[in-house]
């Protein structure tokens, strides 16, 4: 056999790839390193996915997601023009990649962040411009001066894997001026005090994305869906995969919006416990950002990396981000009140031991 030869473009041969978090096989664990909530999803899901006929995999699904794109405009005050749903929001962010990036056009986001972003931008062989936060995660007063040569503006916000808020006037001055497109990751808006939806209605520029993975309990299903101008979201479909979101996702994602107050009560229990694992996490020395998402990014009192070993050979799962930025600090996804007692339980065993 000839020995291999790369075809690949070299900026492929040249990336790792993004890494999710881990999916553990075997011995439970408490997992609270992805983020998903620990909730089942709505009853109303159970129920469509159990009348469900299989039959109907046979063919194929509505390419437009017609009926989930109108009950969400219908939620949000939009018309179905102004929505497109993807496999999942990280499919959101591919196609506006894809759509707003290439080696002339940069992407800009800050650092740290959602870190799929410049892996987004490595794949399309366009630069991505890192703006460093500031102390505490805060955004920095230049921010728009040092992403004005990027064209895609991508900002988690709040923001992952840290936390917190961007302040809502920093954003629409962000929205107004940049030449370029913003693109708002609303991932963890549900949880969080307010969100930056409105900004669509005023900035033909701006994008909105939201998913079902974490508020809604549908991590497995993939869906996630972006709000826009219509020109915008026109384009979008044209780079989409004609069949991007399967036929059961756009049935069991309609399922869960109808089913209002499951959801309310959901994001509620999340809410309070999150405030009250920050409170003990405090109390135990830790130093915790304020967290307006289903997760803390807090410091320990002790080494974050040994911590996060030790907290897995005891079968509890956080996520450590070893970069220089981030190596003080384990983001902790909300768990049941149950599991949050479990790993506050192990955590004081391991400061006592240092
Ligand atoms: C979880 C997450 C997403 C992606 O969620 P999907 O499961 O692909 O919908 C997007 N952005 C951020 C910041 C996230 O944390």
């Amino acid at each position: 056999m000839n020995a291999y030869v790369s075809y690949f473009r070299p900026e492929i041969d040249n990336m790792t790839g993004y890494t999710p978090g881990e999916q553990p096989k075997g011995a439970p664990v408490i997992k609270l390193n992805t983020n998903e909530n620990p909730y089942p999803p709505a009853p109303g899901v159970k129920k469509t996915l159990e009348a469900f006929q299989y039959e109907k995999l046979r063919l194929y699904p509505d390419p437009l997601a017609l009926e989930v794109r109108a009950e969400i405009a219908a939620m949000t005050g939009f018309t179905p023009g102004n929505i497109i749903a993807g496999n999942g929001s990280d499919d959101i962010l591919t196609i506006a990649t894809r759509c707003f990036t290439d080696v002339h056009r940069p992407m800009a986001c800050f650092d740290p962040t959602y870190s799929l972003y410049p892996t987004l931008a490595g794949l399309q062989g366009a630069r991505c411009i890192r703006i460093p936060l500031r102390e505490e995660f805060e955004m920095p007063g230049d921010a728009l001066e040092q992403a004005r040569n990027a064209n895609l503006f991508i900002i988690a916000r709040p923001n992952a894997p840290t936390g917190n808020l961007f302040p809502k006037a920093k954003m629409e001055e962000i929205c107004a001026k940049f030449n370029g497109i913003v693109l708002i990751d609303e991932a963890y808006a549900d949880f969080s005090r307010d969100n930056c939806l409105d900004f669509v209605r005023k900035y033909p520029n701006v994008i909105v994305s939201r998913t079902f993975s974490k508020s809604r309990c549908l991590a497995g299903l993939r869906f996630g869906f972006a709000v826009a101008h219509e020109k915008i979201i026109d384009g979008m479909m044209k780079m989409k995969d004609s069949y991007n979101v399967p036929m059961l996702t756009q049935k069991l994602a309609l399922a869960s919006l109808w089913d209002r107050n499951y959801f309310d009560t959901c994001v509620a229990k999340v809410k309070a416990t999150r405030e009250a694992l920050t409170i003990a996490l405090r109390g135990l020395g830790f130093k915790v950002i304020d967290s307006d998402t289903n997760f803390v990014f807090a410091a320990p009192p002790i080494d974050a990396k040994n911590y996060f070993l030790d907290l897995k050979r005891r079968n509890i799962l956080v996520r450590y981000f070893p970069a220089a930025r981030t190596c003080a600090y384990v983001r902790i996804t909300i768990g049941t009140p149950e599991e949050m007692t479990e790993l506050l339980n192990v955590t004081k065993e391991l400061i006592g031991k240092q």
